[in-house]
């Protein structure tokens, strides 16, 4: 190859930030860089001003109310302040959780951590598509259960869970019910009232706004969800998250939910067709490729695909200047298997033959055509290597 490449396939993972978003934020770090917990000057106030106006849009997305909305870190931070937050509040009178096997390590290792504080913890499985089974909630929830926590679509295989039948079982139940939202938040058009869910977690990264800013979404009636905060300091955010806020980010995070509640169809709708394409077109050179996920509750962008007899760290080595992931996604800095896909049923040969592609919004065309080049051609190499 003369000139490589370099394209970015890796949109699940992080995208760029958009420039509409960073114009929202620029004066937040110069001229307006007030401390929003300074109520006694102008320059408090209009950080506050900045912050309050990002509360509004971000609760605005998911049809939540502006006090509903807590910022934090990131999406890591959130779920852990749902989680361990509602885990001690609630200590008294329950000490049982249930969640799935699919779920981002940020929710799966505070459950983990749970059970060696002596919570109890039940473990969905998935189906071969990634779904959980409402009977299944519903056989194990007990009188002690205090809340579900979902993954809303899935970061490895792009499965989006049937939130709303899920959300009727919890309020039936009386159990909380925490959905990570990250992947779906902005993407899809989410409802809170409408879905049952009374805490969410999402991030600004995934949709391009900033890194290290987030939000969680809480329930302030019917039911009521309390917490107990995991940072302790000048009692910002309800005293549920001390600290001064990232204005900055936060004033991101807000216009990046503006911005996709604005584009979503249009977008979505392009990039969807780009990742069936490409899909397609590999399907065409390769039948025996399979697309991990559901076949129509997925996440359009995402392209999790099983390779028979091509190693996925291979592939990647052989398409340097075209950004995916091998396997484990996003925790491939580990090598062990991703359990996501095991828990599908992938055998561990086939697991270590899946990547995952996943577009966004300033995926073009010319590039999924370099792509759709370059991976047939790829595998095509790595299977005649194999072969001798
Ligand atoms: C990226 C991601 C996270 C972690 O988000 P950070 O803001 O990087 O902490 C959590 N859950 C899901 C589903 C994600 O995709």
């Amino acid at each position: 190859m003369s000139s490589s490449p370099r394209i970015y396939l890796d949109y699940q993972a992080t995208t760029p930030v958009d420039a509409r978003v960073l114009e929202a934020m620029k004066p937040y770090f110069t001229e307006q860089f007030g401390n929003p917990s300074s109520i006694s000057h102008e320059w408090g106030w209009r950080a506050q001003a900045g912050v309050d106006r990002a509360r509004d849009q971000v609760a605005h997305g998911i049809g939540a109310t502006s006090r509903e909305i807590l910022f934090t870190s990131g999406a890591t931070e959130s779920n852990n302040l749902a989680i361990q937050g509602v885990a001690r509040a609630y200590e008294t009178q329950g000490k049982h959780f249930i969640t799935t096997r699919v779920e981002h390590k940020s929710v799966r290792d505070v459950f983990l951590y749970l059970e060696k504080k002596g919570f109890t913890v039940t473990w969905l499985d998935v189906d071969a598509q990634g779904c959980i089974d409402l009977e299944d909630l519903k056989r194990a929830i007990r009188k002690d259960t205090v809340m579900l926590s979902v993954i809303f679509a899935n970061n490895e295989i792009g499965t989006i869970q049937p939130v709303k039948e899920i959300g009727k079982v919890c309020k039936e139940h009386k159990v909380f019910f925490h959905t990570d939202a990250t992947q779906a938040a902005g993407k899809l058009p989410i409802s809170v009232e409408e879905m049952g869910i009374d805490l969410l977690t999402f991030n600004a990264h995934k949709i391009y706004g900033p890194k290290g800013v987030g939000a969680l979404y809480v329930r302030r009636k019917s039911p009521r969800v309390t917490l107990e905060p995991l940072v302790f300091g000048g009692g910002q955010e309800r005293g549920l998250r001390s600290g001064t806020l990232n204005v900055p980010g936060v004033v991101g995070l807000g216009a990046a939910v503006e911005l996709y509640e604005r584009e979503r169809t249009s977008e979505r709708e392009r990039v969807g067709k780009l990742a069936d394409g490409l899909f397609e077109k590999l399907k065409d050179a390769y039948p025996d490729i399979k697309r991990n996920g559901h076949p129509s509750e997925r996440l359009i962008e995402n392209l999790s695909l099983a390779i028979p007899g091509v190693d996925a760290e291979a592939l990647v080595g052989d398409l340097p200047g075209i950004a995916f992931s091998s396997g484990s996604a996003c925790s491939s800095a580990s090598l062990e298997p991703s359990y996501v896909l095991e828990s599908i049923g992938l055998s561990e040969k086939q697991c270590q033959g899946t990547i995952r592609l996943s577009l966004g919004r300033f995926t073009t065309e010319a590039e999924i055509a370099i792509v759709t080049r370059g991976l047939i051609d790829a595998i095509s190499r790595i299977r005649a290597k194999n072969r001798v």
